[in-house]
């Protein structure tokens, strides 16, 4: 066991402050990253605040946006070696037998993948630690190859706000001059646009103010509207195929079925704590599809990252020191954030 320095959240809703765990030696399989960067999802911050559920585990080291070093290697490791660039997501393991497993979808693992953080480890027992930390250590089946010609620090959020909008997007085959609606620019929303923009889509960024036209167009789309004005839900009334919705926060998504065209779907990645109610009417007529998705399985992980370096994709990032990680969670709160926040771990070291 190596004692390494971290931030966690000592309970539900508590500022995250200075903390040290234990991470274990590297058996023949594991690879340990020296961590650079890790990138702050909205994610972690329902985790901290336990706004998901009672099943909360604290003090909570959040962080699954993480890329690093590789710094040692097992015996057995074949795909990596001291230096190279590595990424984790927000899975570190999962039965590896099951059939979701077995077809690249260890996200749904029936025995439940061990998640990168507020989780444990496959043996049920052992707490799992998140990225704002200085090491990781992980079998190297759950780690991922970080093309060369991405930037670490930007490359960190496609581990999650990446993968998580390039899978719905690959899902729906999204192709030139589809209508893609992305709902929300934030970490995952910025994403979206720039993915699916990629792609050859016509995209429209919903956003809840004006405030960002601007980067909009800048990251790839090509309409903006504004969700506060009702008049909105009239003009693009039955207008996409695809809309991505990342919203963190309660909203009616029936506004948002009504702005799909006949077959189209209403995907969410967003997951507000609280449920909203959705009418048979926004789905029948039209045949609409309302749909989820959750983030990638590792042989998709990989696909996308070899994507963005081939296309030159990368996140939008405001590097911070850990030090000031609460006040990143309140501005995210707000959504004020341009377009990710990405953790300097060697603010922490
Ligand atoms: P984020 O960076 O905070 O962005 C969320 C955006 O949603 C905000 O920038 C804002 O966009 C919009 N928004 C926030 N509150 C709103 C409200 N009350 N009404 C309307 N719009 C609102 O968050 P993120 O990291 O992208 O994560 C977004 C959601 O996805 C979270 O719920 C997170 O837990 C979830 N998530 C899911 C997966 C998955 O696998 N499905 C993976 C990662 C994250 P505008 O300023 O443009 O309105
Ligand atoms: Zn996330
Ligand atoms: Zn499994």
């Amino acid at each position: 066991m190596t004692r390494i320095s971290a931030f966690a959240a000592p309970s539900a809703g508590k500022p995250l402050a200075p903390h040290s765990i234990e991470r274990r030696d590297p058996g023949p399989s594991d690879v340990v990253i020296d961590i650079l960067f890790c990138g702050v999802c909205h994610s972690d911050i329902h985790q901290a605040r336990a706004e998901w559920g009672d099943s909360a585990v604290f003090p909570m080291v959040p962080g699954h946006e993480i890329v690093g070093r590789i710094a040692k290697t097992g015996g057995r490791v074949s795909r990596f070696k001291p230096g190279d660039l590595a990424g984790v997501g927000c899975f570190v393991d999962s039965c590896r037998a099951c059939e979701p497993c077995r077809t690249d979808v260890e996200q749904f693992c029936e025995k439940g993948p061990a998640f990168t953080y507020n989780s444990t480890e496959m043996d049920r027992k052992t707490p799992t630690y998140g990225g704002y930390s200085t090491q990781i250590v992980v079998d190297e089946r759950y780690a991922l190859r970080v093309p060369s010609g991405l930037d670490p620090a930007a490359a960190a959020p496609l581990l999650c706000a990446g993968i998580t909008t390039y899978s719905p997007l690959r899902q729906w085959k999204t192709k030139k001059g589809d209508r893609v609606g992305v709902v929300g620019l934030g970490g995952l929303g910025h994403m979206a646009v720039k993915l699916a923009a990629s792609m050859g889509a016509e995209v429209t960024v919903l956003s809840t103010s004006s405030a960002k036209q601007a980067d909009a167009r800048r990251l790839g789309a090509e309409s903006f509207a504004v969700t506060r004005d009702e008049a909105t839900f009239e003009r693009l009334a039955r207008h996409f195929d695809l809309i991505i919705d990342t919203i963190s926060a309660p909203h009616d998504y029936n506004k948002y079925l009504g702005m799909l065209r006949p077959l189209g779907a209403l995907v969410l990645v967003g997951i507000p704590p609280e449920s909203t109610p959705v009418s048979a009417f926004s789905l029948v007529g039209g045949n609409k599809r309302f749909a989820g998705s959750m983030i990638g399985g590792i042989r998709e992980t990989q696909e996308m990252l070899d994507y963005c370096a081939e296309h030159r994709i990368a996140s939008d990032i405001e590097v911070i020191p850990i030090q000031t990680i609460n006040q990143a969670y309140e501005r995210m709160t707000r959504g004020d954030v341009r377009y990710r926040f990405v953790i300097d771990i060697a603010s922490l070291k």
